[in-house]
């Protein structure tokens, strides 16, 4: 069993993810972690992140150790990975590294929740199910701003609102993988749903699938 789990940021996709995995007793792939990891890397080595040479090394070495540095939250790290994720080469580096989770998750669980932006789409087209998590880009600023300041981070909600729209609008506009919803994705707009809410919505719909 997959389910592929894909939508901009700060919509709750990593939230749902987690608790469907629980539930359902599969293996949880935050695919940003991965090409967060790589932006990470980069940052780190002092490259920019439109080195194309650097950035595909760095895609090539990426390990699973490499997901949990909590610095790859840092707004500077998503703005960086946005850019390093439109390289064709870097997403052609990284598709192994997803494929291989979905097919046989690291537990032996019998199946995987994969969250991303192209999960249903290029990842795991065959996906069992597919959710498009989305909601108001104002929304979701304010949902992030208050991440970031529980993690006693100084932010400005304005400027979080411009990361996010810039961010989507460099996601949706890229050629290779552009965040679309997979034509047999069911969307769930969160901007009126808390996690809670969210979750029963992804069951009910999962429900209606007789798998
Ligand atoms: O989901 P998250 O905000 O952690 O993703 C960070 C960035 O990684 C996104 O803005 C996007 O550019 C890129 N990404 C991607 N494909 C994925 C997952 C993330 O291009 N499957």
């Amino acid at each position: 069993m997959i389910i592929a789990i894909d939508g901009p940021a700060a919509a709750g996709k990593g939230t749902l993810a987690r608790r469907l995995a629980a539930h359902f007793g599969l293996a949880y792939l935050d695919t940003g972690a991965v090409y967060r990891a790589v932006a990470r890397r980069l940052l780190d080595a002092g490259a920019v992140p439109t080195d194309e040479a650097a950035a595909l090394a760095a895609a090539r070495t990426v390990t699973a150790d490499d997901l949990h540095d909590p610095r790859l939250r840092d707004e500077a790290v998503g703005r960086a990975t946005s850019v390093v994720s439109a390289l064709p080469a870097v997403r052609a580096a990284l598709l192994d590294f997803q494929r291989r989770f979905a097919a046989r998750p690291p537990g032996g669980e019998p199946g995987a929740v994969l969250d991303g932006r192209d999960i249903g789409t290029v990842v795991c087209p065959d996906a069992t199910i597919k959710i498009f998590l989305t909601a108001d880009p104002v929304e979701r600023a304010r949902r992030r701003a208050k991440e970031l300041r529980e993690r006693g981070l100084d932010t400005i909600d304005s400027r979080v609102l411009r990361d996010i729209r810039e961010r989507d609008a460099r996601d949706s506009s890229r050629a290779t993988a552009p965040l679309v919803p997979a034509a047999d994705a069911h969307v769930i707009d969160t901007t009126q749903l808390d996690a809670d809410a969210a979750f029963a919505a992804a069951l009910a719909y999962i429900a209606t699938r007789e798998i």
